[in-house]
């Protein structure tokens, strides 16, 4: 191989998202963080954007120049206004959205109260929906972008004591399918990730016998790693996928096959 090739390809291999300016919901902590951290190492400015701001500000720090701290709920069409302004006003501009922020109130059909599905479907679904239309409207103006977003293999096999979860999770990979066809002639792509049981704080509760069980239905016989998911995110978001469009990419072990 000559040497400029080479350099070609270290380059190409290690800055794949050289400048792009990224928006991580729940970047704070868990998948979210990882894929903050992972989008820096490939050259991408990240804002990290969390309810709580001291987790997202931890995470900013880390990516030093590249990352910006923002307080925002995603359920708050107004809070993500304010998000993407600040974000407009420090970069200028906004190519990929990762769709991350999540949240859990499990209990059983019988025991399940309308707060807690209205919660899960809030936060999970329809501020995927706010989220999306508001950083849409820009990104056609741009004429170019990406939309992540985070589904859960049990979207797409169901999973007991989550109708809300489950709901909500498969209804993210229908607005994927509908988002794909109606923006990607805008040229913006639209996929998401359905990961299987990843270790981060929404699965540090399930107890060990429990886990053993989940194991066993997963070929590769453990738990993913949240860095492993923000790979997939990686790559989706990367121009090494760009006729990647209105997909769901499981990153489960093998768990859905
Ligand atoms: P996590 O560790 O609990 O992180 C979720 C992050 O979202 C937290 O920082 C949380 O902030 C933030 N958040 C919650 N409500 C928010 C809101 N209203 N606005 C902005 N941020 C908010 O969860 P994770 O495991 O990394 O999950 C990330 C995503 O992957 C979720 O959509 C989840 O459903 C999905 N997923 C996870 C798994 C898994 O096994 N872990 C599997 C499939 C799919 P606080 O901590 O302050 O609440």
């Amino acid at each position: 191989m000559q040497l400029q090739d080479q350099i070609v390809l270290e380059e190409r291999g290690s800055m794949r998202l050289k400048d792009r300016v990224c928006l991580i919901t729940g970047g704070g902590r868990g998948i979210g963080r990882a894929t903050a951290i992972r989008f820096a190492q490939e050259g991408a400015r990240v804002a990290v954007a969390d309810v709580d701001l001291q987790v997202a500000s931890e995470v900013a720090h880390e990516l030093g120049e590249r990352g910006l701290a923002l307080e925002l709920d995603v359920s708050s069409p107004e809070s993500i206004e304010a998000g993407l302004e600040r974000i407009i006003s420090h970069w200028g501009r906004l190519d990929v959205l990762v769709n991350n922020a999540g949240i859990l109130r499990d209990a059983q059909l019988l025991k399940m109260s309308e707060a807690d599905f209205d919660a899960v479907i809030d936060i999970n679904l329809k501020a995927v929906f706010t989220c999306t239309r508001a950083v849409a409207r820009r990104m056609v103006e741009q004429g170019s972008g990406v939309i992540l977003n985070a589904s859960s293999v049990v979207a797409l096999y169901g999973n007991f004591g989550q109708s809300n979860y489950v709901a909500a999770k498969a209804g993210v990979i229908g607005m994927t399918k509908v988002w794909g066809r109606e923006l990607g002639p805008k040229g913006i792509r639209v996929n998401a990730v359905a990961p299987g049981f990843i270790q981060t704080r929404m699965t540090a509760g399930i107890p060990d016998k429990v886990v053993e069980k989940i194991n066993e239905r997963v070929p590769l016989r453990r738990m993913g790693s949240p860095e492993e998911v923000a790979n997939a995110y990686l790559w989706l978001a990367s121009d090494e996928a760009s006729y990647v469009n209105g997909h769901v990419l499981s990153v489960d072990g093998g768990a859905v096959v």
